[in-house]
């Protein structure tokens, strides 16, 4: 059981378990909704997925047309998106998650995709040259 929660606590969800690899995705849309290199996400049956606390802190953002990214209204956590056309299934942001006891036990297939969206401030190469801040 997966376990998962936004920034300010409001919201927490459990997914039973995955639907598919883990996907490292560096496009734009990613890029600036998580204001990072890339999103990492994990693909659930809706059916699998329970949200258990902050249902009215939910809202969306739909960044194109059937594509809705939820996030924490209180906090800006991003959390999940959803696709019109896999509508049996949701997108989960793999940020947001605390607990994950499945991951120590099997291996899970991985991807990094879109890549070629990368800013060169944000590249591994990039990111690799760069020193540990001195204490
Ligand atoms: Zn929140
Ligand atoms: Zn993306």
């Amino acid at each position: 059981m997966i376990k998962g929660n936004c920034l300010c606590g409001k919201v927490h969800y459990e997914v039973l378990k995955l639907a598919g690899p883990l996907i490292h995705c560096h496009c734009n849309y990613c890029r600036k909704t998580h204001t990072a290199a890339f999103s990492s996400n994990l693909t659930a049956k809706k059916t699998d997925f329970t949200l258990t606390s902050g249902e009215n802190y939910i809202t969306f953002y739909e960044s194109s047309p059937g594509k809705q990214r939820y996030f924490c209204s209180n906090c800006g956590s991003s959390l999940w998106h959803e696709k019109k056309e896999t509508n049996q299934l949701m997108t989960i942001k793999m940020g947001s998650i605390e607990e994950f006891p499945e991951f120590e036990q099997q291996e899970f297939t991985s991807f990094h995709i879109h890549c070629e969206s990368d800013k060169p401030w944000l590249t591994y190469e990039n990111l690799e040259k760069h020193q540990q801040l001195p204490k």
